[in-house]
């Protein structure tokens, strides 16, 4: 076993350094991971541009990474040594009422997310999952079929996200969806309600994030600066608006559009939180004489972590044009510069060869 760790670390509002503490003995339930790469989150690239007050710091950033068990506790049966697997970083424990019934891991009452859990033994909070070593509980892991590039197997967690969101649509085949936000974070609602049987257009201001969409299939893209946004998204409806919209990005403007664009009897979904929050002005009697709906969702339960590493190991979905870049933790402060530039993807941070 290793005896130290090095870690990406947010210490302040727009300085992120390497860190570095002693491992501790691992538990009879617990694995060693030698994480392979690390995405940097919009979460994390937000907090590191001091955006988000909330979460604490000094951060030991990161969510999004996967890696190989390299030693595995007494008690561990569901991975061995050399498997590759991703972490639930929600925690949830897998043993009350709420997670046995399958509900999302945010209702998991004895679990201690990155706000709420106290500084560890060294004074950091967070995940370490942006760590060359990270010690899990054998519960919170995923087998990720090693084919699986490990950037790619990262996008797991955002992923399950996605999932559970469609999930709470209750998405028919054939139903006119619309993504506002084509970022990494739209792309990945765009493919999952497309892989549901919806048909799908992307909307988004950059043009580069629209032609990604195309490259993955998606014909029907819409630029919001287009002074004939509105007319080309209605006569991409015949003029009834969509069925289904998510927003996927967290701007009053993208709000706004929605009510412009969601056909009567509808669905919103609220994927996306804004930083500064953002304003909204809904007509309540909108809401009730047009029978629209408006769902929120954040996070997911196991099985939509499960499903998500399914859609990966089964090449469900194409998610290679998400990782713009891959950049070594030695860099991390570069790293997240690229990160928080408006028309990146996710920059995947190297965690090997340490
Ligand atoms: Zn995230
Ligand atoms: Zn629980």
């Amino acid at each position: 076993m290793p005896e130290k760790t090095q870690f990406g670390v947010i210490v302040t509002d727009r300085v992120a350094q390497v860190h570095e503490h002693p491992l501790r003995p691992l538990r009879p339930t617990e694995v060693l991971i030698e994480n392979q790469s690390c995405n940097i989150c919009t979460t994390d690239y937000q907090q590191w541009m001091g955006l988000r007050p909330q979460q604490p710091k000094p951060m030991a950033f990161g969510h999004e990474n996967s890696g190989v068990v390299i030693e595995a506790g007494s008690e561990v049966e569901n991975v061995r040594v050399g498997d590759h697997v991703v972490i639930n970083n929600y925690h949830p424990c897998m043993e009350c009422e709420d997670c046995r019934k399958g509900r999302n891991s945010v209702f998991c009452k004895f679990r201690q997310s990155v706000r709420t859990r106290p500084a560890d033994a060294y004074g950091y909070f967070g995940n370490y999952g942006c760590a060359r070593y990270q010690i899990a509980k054998s519960k919170h892991l995923f087998r990720v079929d090693p084919q699986v590039p490990f950037e790619i197997a990262g996008l797991a967690e955002p992923l399950s996200t996605v999932v559970h969101g469609v999930k709470r649509l209750r998405l028919r085949t054939g139903e006119k969806l619309l993504v506002l936000g084509s970022g990494t974070m739209g792309n990945l609602n765009a493919q999952v309600a497309r892989y549901f049987g919806a048909e799908v257009t992307l909307s988004d201001v950059s043009e580069k994030k629209l032609r990604t969409a195309r490259r993955l299939g998606f014909d029907r893209t819409l630029n919001a600066g287009d002074p004939d946004y509105f007319e080309k998204a209605r006569a991409l409806t015949g003029g009834a608006g969509f069925d289904i919209i998510i927003v996927a990005v967290g701007l009053t403007e993208a709000y706004n559009q929605a009510m412009e664009m969601i056909a009567d009897g509808g669905k919103l979904l609220i994927f996306a939180a804004g930083y500064p929050k953002p304003g909204w002005n809904v007509d309540p009697n909108a809401v009730h004489y047009k029978l629209w709906e408006i769902i929120g969702t954040f996070g997911c339960a196991t099985e939509d972590f499960q499903d998500a590493v399914g859609l990966l190991n089964g090449r469900k979905i194409d998610l290679s044009p998400l990782i713009e870049e891959r950049i070594p933790l030695e860099q991390i402060q570069q790293a997240f510069e690229k990160a928080s530039t408006p028309d990146a993807f996710r920059i995947a941070v190297l965690l090997g060869g340490s």
